[in-house]
């Protein structure tokens, strides 16, 4: 491979967002990096919502490289009941560090996006010309309008001040330190929670919500952090890039590997009243194939070494503060 074109090496990086599922996991795979120094802020310490905390912030830190994990997410539910917030909360992360960052000499940025940015109905697998092409799934639109704005402004910061920010468009990610919270978490997360208390429980049944037909593509957060770490060294465009696995399945064949990878051989009952969501989601990573990246996580792996983290972190995960 072509030797990178912006070296990490020695660089200090400000992960935005260390503590989440995306930040974590980036924060572990730079620690097998030269870098100059991580640096860090918990949401008590620095309110990334607030434009005169994020950039005091950031002049004092001067870091050369940020990588912007920081978000309000949440699963469906989560999100369908608190458009404003997910949309306020996620917009003035997004202003006030790219801001910052583009004030104090950043010299590269990376912003983290969702593929629920594109829209409902667009054409599958999802290439990132689908973006704007039509109306967004009503379910979590707040979020996706608030990840439409980041890259946007990514772009457009490209565009008039030359600044160095790249947007990345993961699919649905799962991994350690995920929020593993029955009502507010998304569906892996809280199915292998759900269907580990059945199975020490012995509960005959599993409620999932929905029908169980929507399609959704799972990366593990690991191969997404390789992606960040790839991306960040070796490309810099205005063009945002997809990370995905480039598979998919359905929520019913997802509980039923969960369950075989759990041990736990009871009946799923589907919930028809709660949201299905957007049909189907799939991405075509063939952009960020042709650069030189591709996954390397399979999903029972992915979802096995999850469940090994879950076991001995099952204590303190879902009250444990961010
Ligand atoms: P989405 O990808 O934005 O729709 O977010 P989710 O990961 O929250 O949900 C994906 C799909 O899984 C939706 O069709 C949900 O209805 C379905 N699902 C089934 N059971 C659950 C559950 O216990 N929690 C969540 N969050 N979703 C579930």
């Amino acid at each position: 491979m072509a030797e990178p074109s912006f070296p990490i090496a020695g660089r200090t990086v400000w992960v935005a967002g260390h503590r989440g599922l995306v930040g974590s996991a980036i924060v572990r795979r730079l620690a097998g990096e030269p870098i100059g120094g991580l640096i860090t802020a918990t949401s008590a310490e620095v309110d990334l919502r607030r434009q005169d905390v994020t950039e005091a912030f950031v002049r004092s830190e001067r870091p050369d490289v940020l990588i912007l994990a920081a978000a309000r997410v949440g699963g469906i539910h989560a999100n369908r009941s608190a458009q404003g917030q997910f949309l306020y909360d996620n917009l003035m992360i997004a202003a006030n560090c790219l801001e910052a960052a583009r004030a104090n000499g950043v010299a590269k940025t990376v912003v983290l996006g969702s593929s629920c940015i594109y829209p409902r109905g667009a054409h599958q697998p999802m290439g990132e010309d689908q973006l704007l092409t039509g109306p967004l799934e009503p379910t979590n639109e707040g979020y996706a309008i608030a990840k439409i704005a980041a890259l946007e402004l990514a772009k457009m910061y490209r565009r008039q001040y030359g600044m160095d920010a790249i947007s990345l468009m993961p699919t649905n990610l799962y991994g350690p330190e995920d929020n593993f919270d029955l009502e507010t978490s998304h569906v892996l997360p809280a199915l292998l929670h759900k269907i580990h208390n059945a199975r020490a429980t012995s509960a005959a049944t599993v409620p999932v919500w929905g029908t169980g037909r929507p399609r959704r593509e799972f990366l593990h957060v690991d191969d997404l952090a390789e992606a960040t770490i790839f991306a960040l060294e070796r490309y810099s465009g205005e063009q945002h890039l997809n990370v995905g696995t480039g598979k998919d399945i359905s929520i019913r064949e997802l509980a039923e590997l969960i369950a075989e990878i759990v041990g736990w051989e009871g009946e799923l009952e589907f919930d028809p009243d709660m949201p299905d969501g957007t049909p189907r989601k799939l991405l075509d990573i063939s952009r960020i194939e042709a650069l030189g990246w591709s996954p390397s996580i399979g999903l029972r792996e992915g979802i096995a070494a999850t469940y090994d983290w879950f076991l001995a972190n099952s204590e303190s995960i879902v009250t444990r503060p961010r």
